[in-house]
């Protein structure tokens, strides 16, 4: 997608700080951190959110939370982080490129959200 800052940083336009990469699957960091450890994982193919999730396109999500457990090993986090998916605007989406949000460290230990 064109103007589509996810997409943009897949191709290089705009800069990333790396985690982790493979065929299918990029993380990085979070620019504006809301804890300790803030990474997004985003599928390399453009799926503009968890609603548009479908059977043509969700082994790139399956890809995703396979990467998942990789990712929180190498960040020393693991069994210790929540995913978080903001599906639309009114629950507080800001980039339509689907993401999954992999919070780590005190900020998010002690609060349920449900
Ligand atoms: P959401 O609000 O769930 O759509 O999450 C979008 C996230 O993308 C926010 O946490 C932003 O801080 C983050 N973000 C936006 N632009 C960039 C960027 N260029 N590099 C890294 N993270 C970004
Ligand atoms: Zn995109």
């Amino acid at each position: 997608m064109d103007d589509c800052i996810f997409c943009k940083i897949l191709r290089g336009e705009i800069p990333s700080k790396k985690v982790y990469e493979d065929e299918t699957v990029y993380a990085f960091y979070d620019i504006n951190p809301a804890a300790p450890v803030h990474v997004l994982v985003i599928p390399k193919e453009h799926i503009s959110s968890a609603d548009q999730i479908t059977a043509e396109n969700s082994s790139a999500v399956a890809a995703v939370f396979e990467a998942i457990p990789k990712i929180a090993k190498q960040l020393g986090i693991q069994n210790n982080y929540r995913i978080i998916n903001n599906c639309g605007e009114k629950v507080g989406q800001s980039v339509f490129h689907l993401h999954f949000h992999i919070l780590s460290g005190s900020e998010v230990m002690g609060e349920r959200l449900i």
